[in-house]
């Protein structure tokens, strides 16, 4: 009815439970009610074929908006590690192979990085963040995080590369902190933040529409 605010739904689509946790805990006071893929029994995969994570963001959230309807957001995150040129970037997922686990991806990383000193090993964490409506329309931010990749890894939180990413400012690596702590600094956390903005001016306009109409 006219006047009447209606609350969207968004789909938080990412098949990956650590994203799915930060996203979902950053992103649940931002007025729209929150689903994952989980949530919904959804098992479809998007082949990430871009060749930035822009373009993997806009993939990912795209095509899940197109196929059930939603208003759909998506991440598409990687690390960036100076001594070998950036990589892995885009290819996080995939660096050591495409059914790697999360322990073999930073044996692999932490072999590719042998002999570099402690100096040397300043890496990066950048998340992109697409919003895509029904319609799709697509908008997108960014979250970067600087660290260092550690010598051997430590703590058991986060997921992926965390145990080997070392942040200087605070003395632990990025498995060392609660989920709260890591959203406060991760890329993730910084491109939910600017994504929750956005959605509040998208749930704003949409209701204005709804009022006109
Ligand atoms: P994708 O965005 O699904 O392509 O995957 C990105 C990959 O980058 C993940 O599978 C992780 O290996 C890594 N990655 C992205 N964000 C994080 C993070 O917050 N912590 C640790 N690893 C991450």
């Amino acid at each position: 009815m006219a006047g009447e605010r209606e609350r969207l739904k968004l789909l938080i689509a990412t098949h990956n439970r650590g994203k799915a946790r930060e996203l979902v805990r950053e992103l649940e006071g931002a007025l729209f009610d929150l689903l994952t893929l989980a949530d919904l029994n959804i098992s479809q995969d998007v082949e990430e074929t871009g060749q930035t994570l822009e373009e993997n963001a806009r993939l990912k959230a795209t095509t899940y908006a197109g196929l059930f309807g939603l208003w759909t957001l998506a991440d598409d995150s990687g690390l960036e590690v100076e001594a070998l040129g950036g990589e892995p970037g885009p290819r996080s997922r995939r660096y050591a192979g495409d059914d790697a686990t999360d322990p073999e991806r930073i044996r692999f990383l932490l072999k590719r990085l042998e002999g570099v000193q402690p100096a040397k090993r300043r890496a990066r964490f950048r998340s992109v963040i697409a919003i895509v409506s029904p319609e799709g329309e697509v908008y997108t931010c960014e979250g970067t995080c600087e660290g260092e990749i550690a010598l051997t890894p430590l703590g058991t939180g986060g997921f992926g590369y965390d145990p080997v990413f070392f942040i200087p400012e605070l003395g632990k690596t990025m498995a060392e902190l609660s989920l709260e702590e890591k959203n406060q600094v991760s890329h993730r956390g910084k491109a939910a933040r600017k994504a929750a903005e956005a959605l509040k001016s998208l749930d704003r306009e949409f209701n204005r529409s709804l009022q006109r109409e």
